[in-house]
């Protein structure tokens, strides 16, 4: 499956504001939006302060702040968008709304990991159980009432012994309920826009594939 290899903190730096993709290190002084908040690349920093902004590039730049907040690749965004597209409701919610039923998100959200990528990897080796079936694809999307935990035979290693210690650090969503001791979550309800706290504006990514 194809994946972003290159140096992440690129992306916070491009899209113009921190997109917390590292974890603990996005709130540290080590954070490189922190050091250096302008575009990367040679001309970017000059490039920045001539350029007005198109309404294309303004379109643009959300959809890959979208894509890079939940790390997901263009054809599969792009799957996500026709699918907001056929549900019922507002295109740009519904798109959210799937994006965020994501099980590595739902494993971020319920502080099993410290960003989504960390997430993704902790789905992939196997260490997530879904209504008590192994379940190691990121982009299951999870549904009311789906109860989500950590593996038995996974309990015993480091991380998971250890996890304990920031697991409340976030809040949990409404539309989720946590039992940090079992390493538990539940999914209460489907999320709806205003349960989903990003800075994002998804009208423009939806006029970006409208176009
Ligand atoms: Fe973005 Fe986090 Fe890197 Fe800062 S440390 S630039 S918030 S990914």
């Amino acid at each position: 499956m194809a994946r972003y290899t290159d140096a992440v903190c690129r992306m916070c730096r491009r899209e113009g504001q921190k997109l917390y993709l590292k974890g603990d290190r996005c709130l540290t002084p080590k954070c490189a939006f922190e050091r250096r908040g302008f575009a990367p690349g040679m001309h970017a920093k000059k490039a920045q302060f001539k350029r007005n902004q198109s309404e294309y590039s303004l379109q643009l730049r959300e959809k890959q702040k979208v894509k890079r907040i939940y790390g997901v690749m263009e054809r599969q965004f792009r799957r996500y968008f026709d699918h907001a597209v056929r549900a019922k409701g507002l295109t740009g919610a519904n798109l959210l709304i799937l994006l965020e039923t994501r099980l590595d998100n739902v494993v971020y959200r319920l502080g099993l990991a410290q960003s989504r990528a960390q997430a993704r990897q902790i789905v992939r080796h196997g260490h997530i159980i879904v209504n008590g079936r192994k379940t190691n694809v990121p982009s299951y999307l999870v549904k009311p009432n789906d109860v989500i935990t950590v593996r038995p035979e996974s309990r015993g290693r480091e991380y998971f012994q250890l996890v304990g210690e920031f697991m409340g650090e976030r809040p949990t969503p409404s539309w989720l309920s946590l039992n940090s001791e079992a390493l538990t979550g539940r999914v209460l309800s489907r999320p709806t826009r205003q349960d989903i706290d990003l800075p994002v504006n998804e009208q423009l990514v939806v006029e970006f594939y409208s176009r």
